[in-house]
């Protein structure tokens, strides 16, 4: 993903105390503490979710991105749990509103750290992801513009190159390398 020269990290975009409004003594350290009021921030990872799903004859559902960050690129369905909202719960939610399609069922894969670079800054973000099984690939469709298209397929290192996000990617060379590990296991019994 390209990264705009505006995009820095929060810590430093965080100019000034938001409970009293003081400036920052000092910008870009984690966590952020204010002289005036004691005020103190940390700038930890804020929760997404992202999820694998492979259709009848085992190939990947990609999203491509219809926004930025990493427009046009690939991205596995997902988003950011809300708050007060489970993990699992943000599965269901955001498969459903990003591509119409009803989750049935699910594992934990991996978590990994992502970076979301977004009005200018960028903020820490932790990944997990899970390999879920929907309803029917039938109820497919883009729902809220937020993806452009979906893209069923084996990855190559064409699409694994062209992943939006690293976590993304470092998720779905996980899940290729269990899946290759559990066939040959199956092959030499
Ligand atoms: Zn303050």
């Amino acid at each position: 993903m390209k990264k705009k020269a505006a995009d820095r990290p929060i810590e430093k975009v965080w100019g000034f105390c938001p409970r009293c409004g003081a400036k920052a003594s000092k910008r870009g350290v984690n966590p952020f503490h204010c002289r005036e009021c004691e005020y103190t921030h940390y700038f930890g990872p804020c929760a997404a979710v992202g999820a694998i799903t492979t259709d009848p004859e085992g190939k990947v559902l990609l999203l491509i991105r219809g926004k930025d960050p990493g427009k046009g690129m690939y991205g596995l369905p997902g988003g950011f749990v809300d708050q007060g909202e489970t993990v699992e719960d943000a599965l269901r939610r955001e498969v459903m509103e990003e591509i119409g399609l009803t989750v049935t069922d699910y594992r934990y894969l991996a978590s990994f750290p992502n970076q979301y670079a977004y009005s200018g800054a960028v903020l820490p973000v932790m990944d997990v992801f899970f390999v879920m099984t929907v309803r029917s690939f039938d109820e497919i469709a883009v729902v809220d513009g937020e993806i452009d298209a979906w893209h069923f397929c084996h990855p190559t290192r064409r699409e694994l190159q062209n992943m939006a996000f690293e976590s993304n990617r470092r998720a779905l060379e996980l899940f290729l390398k269990q899946r290759s590990v559990r066939s040959r296991e199956r092959g030499s019994k």
